[in-house]
């Protein structure tokens, strides 16, 4: 921060600073996000957060890892949050590190909640979630005017393990152009089906983008017919986000990573313009 013309906020003994980590690459932390990272005395994170975002931290600092392992039961979110409380109180200047953004599938509103039960001041500090960074990362973008003026974020996990409840799929099949799904892939097979029993079309584009932003992303590119054969046939593992919709065409002419190693972006990716002039 030495080198800012402007002053960046002090983490102070007894405050939380509820943190977004983004995907994962730690260039695509805030400076709010470092900022905490330098001054915290602890580091509560979960198993999102990328080992190189946590080398940034001051050499003294406490790293507590508060996430699921090795397929064990993941901590109680009620026993994370009397954790960060507890620190607090006991005059620490806490950083809870978490993936994405904090308030987007993350329980980063629940935690706020228990802080503000307790009495604790706190800061949020958002960060680039994977559904929205991660996918412009992978060379998707979110809207575009030739394709959707309207996207959903969905979670295809809900508490109890299963598709969440209260998810209208006929409605978000014939609502929404482009579906963005978090932890999407236990139930995919499901999701499919419903989005199809809406009205929602086989060779409708797909893209599954694991491990965002990260040395080992991986995208792939299907259908919406074939996603579940093609993640299972290319081993693709979660984290990953799938997003379903025709702006996963314009990966062909803006993945920009692919680039980097060769591939040739076609700069009329949907087409619009060699029908125009055809016409
Ligand atoms: N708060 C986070 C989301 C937490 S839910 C955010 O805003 O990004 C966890 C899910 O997020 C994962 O199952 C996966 O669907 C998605 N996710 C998080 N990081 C990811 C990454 N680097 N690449 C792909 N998906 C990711």
């Amino acid at each position: 921060m030495e080198r800012l013309t402007f002053k960046m906020p002090e983490l102070e003994p007894g405050w939380v600073w509820l943190t977004g980590a983004g995907p994962g690459d730690p260039g695509l932390l805030t400076l709010h996000a470092l900022n905490g990272l330098r001054q915290a005395d602890v580091i509560v994170h979960d198993a999102l957060v990328d080992d190189r975002t946590l080398t940034l931290a001051g050499p003294d600092c406490e790293i507590i890892y508060a996430g699921k392992r090795g397929g064990k039961p993941s901590p109680r979110q009620s026993d994370i949050s009397a954790r960060l409380v507890k620190l607090a109180r006991d005059g620490k200047k806490v950083l809870r590190l978490k993936g994405g953004d904090p308030f987007i599938f993350g329980r980063g509103g629940e935690e706020a909640l228990a802080l503000v039960a307790a009495g604790i001041p706190f800061r949020v500090i958002p960060g680039i979630s994977a559904g929205i960074g991660g996918l412009a990362h992978a060379g998707i973008p979110l809207t575009h005017r030739e394709t959707n003026s309207a996207v959903t974020l969905v979670t295809g996990h809900g508490a109890s393990g299963d598709l969440p409840d209260g998810i209208d799929w006929p409605a978000l099949a014939t609502g929404s152009p482009v579906l963005v799904i978090y932890m999407a892939i236990k139930h995919l097979g499901t999701i499919r089906r419903r989005l199809m029993e809406g009205g929602r079309f086989a060779d409708e584009p797909v893209a599954v983008v694991s491990r965002a932003s990260q040395p080992d992303e991986r995208v792939l590119e299907t259908t919406l017919g074939m996603c579940v054969e093609d993640v299972a046939a290319q081993k693709i593992e979660p984290p990953a986000i799938v997003v379903i919709g025709e702006v996963v065409r314009l990966r062909a002419g803006l993945d920009w990573v692919g680039a980097l190693g060769g591939r040739i972006l076609d700069a009329d990716p949907l087409g619009t313009r060699r029908t125009r002039d055809a016409g």
